[in-house]
């Protein structure tokens, strides 16, 4: 068995958003060699994520108003008291979740038609640290 590890850093002008990074996690996986397996993709962080969806436009806005509804930016939060203002990236994170496991067939990431690989910042313009990790052979 195989493993390849890297550890990508992001640091995002904007305190939220969404960056695709299918291109280069299929690029981690050319790199480590494996060709059948599995690479996960994990945000080392508590205050971003990592999620398989659609890289079309509409949808990012949706998916924007959508976190925004059930977690939004606001001063109350009781997580404040500890002196941060970033509650509502702790909840978008739990909603968008922190990782992803992508199967790797043919030493390709065996996605569906229009499933891509996106990193969701929620609390950005700082460096964070995301985990790529190939297994297999
Ligand atoms: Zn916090």
């Amino acid at each position: 068995m195989k493993a390849y590890t890297e550890y990508w850093t992001f640091h995002t002008e904007k305190r939220r958003e969404i960056v695709h990074i299918t291109d280069r996690v299929e690029e981690v996986v050319r790199k480590s060699g494996v060709k059948e397996g599995f690479v996960l993709v994990s945000a080392m962080h508590i205050t971003a994520g990592v999620y398989v969806n659609d890289l079309e436009e509409g949808l990012i806005e949706d998916i924007w108003e959508w976190l925004e509804k059930l977690a939004p930016y606001r001063p109350d939060y009781r997580h404040h008291r500890t002196g941060e203002d970033n509650g509502d990236a702790h909840l978008k994170s739990l909603l968008i979740h922190h990782q992803v496991v992508v199967p790797i067939t043919g030493g390709k990431l065996d996605l569906g038609p229009w499933q891509r690989i996106f990193y969701a910042e929620f609390d950005g313009q700082r460096p964070k640290r995301v985990l790529v990790k190939v297994i297999g052979e």
